[in-house]
């Protein structure tokens, strides 16, 4: 009814085992930490860490694997994308530069923080 401004969204794209909170550093590394284990696990589940490939080519017939790789190829990719920006927030947050736009400098908002912990870019310089 009264969705004007929605200051508080609570069912955004960011998984729900993360709490949409503070931005105070230390909660921040949690959100991140937690962001980058999950990361990890989902390349792990995927199979395609390393550059090694599939691992049982006997398994399955080869034209639904290769599609099947392709995939999780493809999704990998975007996965370690975001465990890139994970990482590199963590290291931003070390440094005391987290929190502040790549290209301009200038302060991310916290609520852009709070849905996006491991943005590098204000809202302006994003995408
Ligand atoms: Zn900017």
């Amino acid at each position: 009814m009264t969705d004007a401004g929605s200051s508080a969204p609570d069912d955004t794209t960011i998984d729900d085992t993360f709490e949409a909170a503070s931005t105070a550093p230390e909660e921040v590394r949690e959100v991140l930490d937690a962001q980058r284990e999950q990361l990890s696990e989902q390349l792990h589940d995927l199979g395609v860490e390393g550059e090694t490939g599939i691992v049982d080519d006997n398994f399955a017939d080869t034209a639904q694997v290769s599609a099947e790789q392709g995939e999780a190829q493809a999704l990998a990719a975007q996965l370690r994308d975001q465990l890139d920006d994970v990482e590199h927030a963590l290291t931003r947050l070390d440094e005391g530069t987290y929190g502040t736009c790549e290209v301009c400098g200038e302060p991310i908002g916290d609520a852009r923080l709070e849905v996006m912990p491991a943005t590098r870019f204000c809202i302006e310089h994003a995408g």
